[in-house]
């Protein structure tokens, strides 16, 4: 299991790396940083966190940033917010409410929400999906994916990130291709925030192993065939042999939303 799922000693101390403190976690109320400051923490973190545990590379995130430190969730599972939990109780978990999501994703928000220590926060696009069709026709999903995205999540995620200085998501290299290179820390240029991945380099398995232990709330679909799971209109279920993501957008060369570019 490379990096770990975070239940052994970690490798490497944030004390250690010389990014925070000696006394223990920054404040509550972390004191803001300019992007050259980020920068630097990016890429000092990215080099001595790139084999550590995922429990270790959060601890190192909850302790840098404090209150300017969140999580994202597509909620397919609590894995990541349980995970930041443990070091993080309290944690704002930012959740992208496009209007267009499956029942049963909304049941693993509200279960997240109602079951682990953190505060979920649900982000709606600033155009309901009526308002939308009226705008731009209906099914814009269906014409231009890309700005369908750039509506109901792009924007809506910039908005949630404001008050943040570090973000962390649920990105695995084993998801496809085009996630094979992703870094446990990295820093998000277009935003101007510190991007963190605490389970880049678990697989599968480690996911699995990690929910059966902590009996973490796991989306339905994904017991039902679907790998990866986005809004209802551009995910199907996977074949035997497909990247998780395969399912996702499917009809078109589009394989990211936009949120991780
Ligand atoms: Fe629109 Fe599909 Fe993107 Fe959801 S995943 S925002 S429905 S294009």
């Amino acid at each position: 299991m490379s990096g770990g799922t975070g239940d052994r000693p970690g490798l490497v101390s944030a004390v250690g790396l010389g990014l925070v403190g000696p006394g223990g976690p920054a404040p509550a109320e972390a004191a803001r940083r300019g992007h050259a400051e980020l920068r630097a923490l990016a890429e000092e973190a990215g080099r001595e966190l790139a084999d550590a545990p995922a429990l270790e590379i959060a601890r190192w995130a909850a302790g840098t940033f404090g209150d300017r430190f969140c999580v994202t969730s597509s909620m397919a599972d609590g894995v990541l917010a349980h995970l930041v939990s443990r070091v993080a109780p309290g944690v704002d978990v930012v959740f992208l409410d496009t209007g267009l999501h499956f029942p049963e994703t909304l049941r693993v928000r509200d279960e997240v929400a109602r079951t682990l220590p953190v505060n979920v926060r649900s982000i709606r696009p600033r155009l309901t999906v009526g308002q939308q069709d009226g705008q731009y026709g209906p099914r814009l999903f269906n014409k231009a994916p890309d700005d369908c995205c750039g509506l109901r999540k792009v924007e809506p995620l910039e908005r949630a990130l404001a008050g943040y200085d570090a973000w962390a998501a649920g990105l695995r290299r084993d998801e496809s291709p085009t996630r094979a290179n992703t870094a446990v820390v990295t820093f998000d240029a277009r935003r101007g925030k510190v991007k963190v991945n605490p389970i880049a380099a678990w697989r599968q398995a480690d996911v699995d192993a990690y929910v059966a232990r902590w009996n973490v709330p796991v989306n339905e679909l994904l017991r039902q065939g679907y790998g990866s799971i986005g809004c209802w209109p551009c995910t199907r279920r996977t074949k035997a042999g497909e990247d998780p993501r395969a399912g996702r957008w499917a009809m078109f060369e589009k394989t990211e939303c936009g949120l991780h570019g």
